[in-house]
């Protein structure tokens, strides 16, 4: 399979890369920045470089989502599956007489319209592939039914963005494309800190397991191991 990840640089999108090259499949990692911080995928780069496709790719710039893409199809003739990692947790204590709109845009920019953006330029490569799969990784914080008094730029644009994830199953549904807003779990990484009790690579397991239809959900929002989640 072709898979493009974003955020491939580190945490969960570097796990996810890495566990897609061990399944053989072909990795086209987004990269914010290439060259800073991506040590973990130049190693990766070193040990499969016959199935790593590094792109430069910020998901908050729709002229490099568009050249990405642009990159993305003059090497391959299709994409079978998208997996939105990247994001953004800003404001972390901040209560609603703290918040700081310019992170809440931020926030949105990034974690909303970042995969809206990745989708609108790689959807016509994903279209020539096959048993397509979208992953937009989302979070439990964008939870109605879970909503806890705060994070409020990184719940709202979670919960937005499983908005989005619903609307975008809908259409894709008679072309055979399977959506997904999926919860990775509290995992160790930059953003999940070091008292998360789950690892990113097992996250990856599992939700590659997703990508490849081994595990198959009905359900919308879901977990990484299927299983389905409060809306
Ligand atoms: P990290 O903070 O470890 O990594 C975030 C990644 O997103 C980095 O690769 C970063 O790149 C990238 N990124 C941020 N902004 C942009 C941008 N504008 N363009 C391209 N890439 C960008 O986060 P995690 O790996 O933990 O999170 C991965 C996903 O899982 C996120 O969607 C997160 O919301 C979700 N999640 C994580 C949980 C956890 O416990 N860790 C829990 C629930 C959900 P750069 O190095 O350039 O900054």
């Amino acid at each position: 399979m072709n898979i493009l990840i974003t955020g491939a640089n580190r945490g969960l999108g570097l796990a996810l890369a890495t566990e897609a090259c061990k399944r053989g499949h072909h990795v086209i990692a987004g990269v914010r920045s290439p060259g800073s911080d991506a040590e973990g995928l130049q190693k990766l780069l070193a040990a499969f470089p016959e199935q790593v496709t590094i792109l430069p790719l910020d998901v908050a710039d729709e002229n490099s989502v568009r050249y990405a893409s642009e990159q993305a199809g003059s090497r391959l003739s299709s994409l079978d599956a998208v997996i939105n990692s990247a994001a953004i947790l800003l404001g972390r204590d901040q209560k609603l007489e703290q918040l700081d709109m310019e992170q809440v845009e931020q926030s949105f920019q990034i974690n909303l319209y970042g995969p809206i953006v990745v989708l609108k330029h790689f959807l016509p490569l994903l279209r020539q592939g096959s048993q397509q799969v979208i992953i937009n990784i989302s979070s439990e914080a964008g939870s109605f039914a879970g909503a806890y008094g705060g994070d409020y730029s990184y719940a709202l644009s979670k919960s937005a963005l499983n908005m989005f994830s619903a609307q975008l199953k809908r259409e894709l549904a008679p072309a055979g494309i399977i959506v997904h807003a999926l919860h990775p779990g509290w995992i160790k990484t930059d953003m999940g800190g070091d008292q998360a009790p789950g690892d990113a690579a097992s996250s990856a397991v599992g939700i590659l397991n997703l990508v490849e239809r081994k595990t198959t959900a009905d359900e919308l929002f879901i977990d990484h191991s299927g299983s389905a989640m409060r809306l």
